[in-house]
């Protein structure tokens, strides 16, 4: 099999690491190599950013109409390659390609046409002052920001901060997950056909310690967006503090799924609270890893969700019938299994899965993993505390609103939580009182691309999505003219 060398973007050329040394990126579903990336440095970062500052000015001051228009360019060229896109991005991250044709690729696209939109149409505030003066607010590009992506939706979590970021005028250097570079290695190849001016939009490849830390340490890199695990959140959150850089911390989760025994719980319901903790192997920030379930119905409902949960399909994510695909890396796996041991050590009863699912054929030495649902473990217990980012549920009963809030707030993590009640009073009560950034009320990631999106406590510091992004990515200045 051939490997593919991706490349560094920088100033508007595709160009290997300067130290010459790559990393290995495997395809899960048949844990072999399939591709190498740049293990770039900060000596790449620098010249990323050299670049990116050389260009600054320029697109800083080009009118909103060409921004908007090379975004769209961009985007209209991803979706005419959506198929290869969905293809690799599936073959990068173990995901079966149906959702990345479905979910991952369509949201990139969606991504960059918002944002282009927003560039022309978001405006900013004056504030007059009673017949004396009036002030009105400038916002404007920070100037060179850097943007820092997880693996476990490369190409729409690339998107997601690129696309705000340029659309506000400023340059960027983005660094996507050395475990999935693949689509963003793409993207930088279109990025070049769509037309952006060299240093424009800057792609460096690597390890988070190496390329990451260079990006949050520059000292022209103004702001830094950040999606990923609380570890590295704070990470980055200390090292920025002392350079008194803007940060946006997007991380992780523990969230809550809560189901009333007033909730209606028709089939397609049920299939959404499923695919809440199922979707993408439950690698999705937003999934509902804790299943709570009002005594009154649980051992019913336990029995139809379980029946659902059994018929998921694990297999080979380029099969259509596929629902769930591999783990996206050797050590994610092992993570994951080891959550199950500590899981069962604590007293946890396994009611499904808890083990590995060989795939006959091509697949066979890849990273898969049954859908598993476990239920006896007080919403004190690790497993219900940690983060485990696989398809692992907990289900947890509770009496009463009163215990049901106490059990989902009673979490390190704020980002997002879903309500399934038929009493519309209850649903506002308890959105209100939910430490959570973002609450469904009988849905699950059902997403405006205007509202602010982001967690409370270890989840996240700041928000993106819509105006929240802009206001981010530019410098408010407030000028006042006396009358
Ligand atoms: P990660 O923190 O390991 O890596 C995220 C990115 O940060 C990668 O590009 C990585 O190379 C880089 N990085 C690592 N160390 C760094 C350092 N010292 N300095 C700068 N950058 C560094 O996270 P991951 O394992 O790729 O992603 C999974 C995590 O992301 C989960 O915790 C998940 O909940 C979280 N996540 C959160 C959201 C959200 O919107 N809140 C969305 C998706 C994923």
């Amino acid at each position: 099999m051939s490997i593919t060398r991706l490349a560094n973007l920088i100033d508007g050329r595709l160009v290997p690491p300067l130290a010459d040394r790559w990393l290995d990126v495997y395809e899960p579903a048949i844990g072999e190599v399939f591709a190498q990336c740049p293990d770039a440095d900060a000596a790449d970062v620098a010249a990323a950013v050299d670049a990116a500052q050389r260009a600054a000015p320029v697109w800083a001051a080009a009118p909103a109409e060409q921004r908007a228009g090379l975004l769209h360019r961009l985007a209209n060229l991803i979706h005419e390659r959506l198929d290869e896109f969905a293809e690799l991005e599936s073959r990068d991250s173990g995901k079966p390609v149906s959702l990345a044709r479905q979910l991952d690729i369509p949201r990139s696209i969606a991504n960059l046409r918002h944002f282009a939109a927003a560039a022309l149409t978001w405006s900013s505030e004056s504030h007059p002052m009673e017949g004396s003066a009036i002030n009105y607010t400038l916002r404007q590009p920070l100037g060179v920001v850097g943007c820092i992506s997880p693996w476990n939706l490369p190409l729409y979590l690339f998107t997601w901060k690129i696309a705000p970021a340029l659309a506000a005028g400023n340059t960027v250097v983005a660094k996507p997950s050395e475990i999935t570079p693949c689509t963003a290695a793409l993207l930088g190849e279109l990025a070049i056909e769509a037309g952006f001016p060299p240093g424009v939009l800057n792609i460096v490849h690597g390890r988070g310690p190496a390329v990451g830390q260079a990006i949050v340490e520059h000292p022209r890199i103004k702001a830094v967006s950040f999606t990923g695990s609380t570890a590295t959140g704070t990470h980055i959150a200390a090292a920025a503090a002392t350079r008194f850089k803007k940060v946006s911390l997007e991380m992780g989760g523990k969230n809550p799924a809560i189901v009333f025994a007033d909730a209606e719980l028709s089939d397609a319901n049920l299939d959404t609270v499923v695919r809440s903790g199922f979707a993408n192997q439950g690698e999705i920030c937003l999934c509902g890893s804790r299943l709570l379930v009002q005594r009154s119905i649980y051992e019913n409902f336990r029995e139809r969700y379980l029946a659902r949960v059994r018929a998921l399909r694990v297999g080979d994510p380029n099969d259509a019938a596929s629902d769930l695909g591999a783990l996206v890396s050797k050590p994610h796996f092992d993570k994951v299994m080891a959550c199950m041991t500590l899981a069962r050590s604590e007293g946890g009863r396994v009611l499904c899965g808890g083990e590995t699912v060989t795939v006959p054929g091509r697949c066979e030495q890849g990273w898969f993993v049954a859908p598993t649902v476990i239920e006896g473990l007080p919403n004190e217990a690790a497993t219900n505390q940690q983060e485990i980012f696989g398809p692992v549920v907990t289900l947890i009963p509770f009496e009463d609103e009163a215990e049901a809030l106490a059990i989902a707030n009673g979490t390190g993590y704020g980002l997002a939580a879903s309500l399934w009640t038929s009493d519309l009073s209850r649903a506002h009560r308890l959105a209100g009182q939910l430490d959570f950034g973002i609450v469904w009320i009988n849905c699950w990631m059902l997403r405006d691309l205007r509202t602010p999106f982001g967690g409370m406590k270890h989840s996240g510091l700041g928000r993106e999505g819509g105006n929240e992004a802009l206001r981010f990515f530019t410098e408010p200045k407030n000028i006042c003219i006396r009358y």
